[in-house]
């Protein structure tokens, strides 16, 4: 392969699904709760088993991480954690999600959960960013203030919103006056879609205005979504593995990853929730090459799409490819 693929970008990247082994138990440790000390036992608690049937099932394994950021501390470091894990696997780019409101548990608002993020992610050099969920089952008025808590921070590390959570249970369309703020706050949002709905999903979220689409695994089912992603130039956050385990597809093979390119649609390549899927960016995208026989050119494609992706500022945005062509040239 004549392209290195370190260097990747992960824009679609969830903070409780990406907490290490190492970094729980300095959390645990940090908030004096008690975890199981050896590694086996901490991992299947962190980690999906394989025989997970659905979304719904996946989603449980959110509950142990998202006990250990419920103090600013813990989240702070969880997000400094995090970033010079990043920045040790030689990521150059990436956007780190999480729901503010699942760490209000003991008494935070999520201003004060938000801060403490941004704290822990500027103290470290990993050039991240970060987007807010709001989730599907929440009421209104918390979601409500996702964004607004959103808008505070939006000139000071974070770029976007997010809509996440169990789709089946919750469509898409329930959430048209949620992000009508939104864009009457002018705050970018991706919405996860058609990953464990159909292409309808997909199709509710490029009419609520998302400017991304996370997974994106139905859109195959409708051919007016596949028209209206590629026109509209509405990037998808392709997540492999976590398809795989949430039975969005049954084997790789399903990925729509050749049709979207052939349809032109910016596609760019994910992890997710490494620890519980137990996956890196890394992994994700030698199954994909793999898979896919994806070509040199077709590689730098999906990079150079994932620049594009990112909801950073069109100066930032020319910074990072200047700055992965110069790799690139110097590793040939
Ligand atoms: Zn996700």
């Amino acid at each position: 392969m004549g392209i290195n693929i370190s260097k990747a970008i992960d824009l679609h990247l969830h903070l409780d699904g990406a907490i290490s082994l190492k970094s729980a138990r300095e959390l645990a440790r940090l908030q004096q709760i008690s975890i199981p000390e050896s590694d086996e036992e901490l991992t299947m608690m962190m980690r999906v088993s394989p025989d997970c049937t659905n979304l719904n099932e996946f989603l449980e394994k959110f509950e142990f991480p998202c006990s250990l950021l419920q103090t600013e501390i813990g989240i702070e470091t969880a997000m400094f954690n995090l970033c010079e894990e990043l920045s040790d696997r030689d990521l150059a780019y990436a956007e780190v999600r999480f729901a503010p409101s699942k760490c209000c548990d003991k008494g935070l608002t999520q201003g004060q959960v938000v801060r403490a993020a941004v704290k822990g992610m500027k103290r470290s050099k990993m050039n991240c960013r970060l987007i807010l969920c709001c989730m599907r089952g929440d009421n209104d008025t918390v979601n409500k203030e996702t964004i607004q808590v959103a808008k505070q921070f939006i000139a000071d590390g974070v770029v976007g919103v997010d809509l996440a959570g169990a789709e089946a249970l919750y469509p898409t369309k329930w959430y048209e006056d949620l992000f009508k703020l939104a864009r009457e706050l002018d705050i970018p949002f991706t919405i996860h879609a058609g990953e464990a709905a159909g292409a309808e999903s997909i199709l509710a979220a490029i009419d609520m205005g998302a400017r991304r689409i996370g997974h994106g695994t139905h859109s195959m089912e409708n051919p007016e979504v596949i028209e209206k992603l590629a026109n509209r130039q509405i990037p998808v956050e392709m997540c492999p593995t976590s398809n795989l385990q949430t039975h969005a597809i049954e084997n790789i093979e399903d990925l729509p990853l050749r049709k979207f390119i052939e349809a032109g649609i910016l596609v760019t390549i994910n992890t997710d929730d490494p620890t519980i899927e137990g996956t890196t960016i890394y992994d994700e995208w030698q199954k994909v090459i793999e898979t896919f026989n994806l070509t040199d050119a077709e590689i730098r494609q999906l990079r150079t799409n994932s620049i594009k992706a990112s909801f950073l500022s069109d100066e930032e945005k020319k910074k990072l490819q200047k700055e992965l062509e110069n790799y690139i040239q110097t590793i040939n």
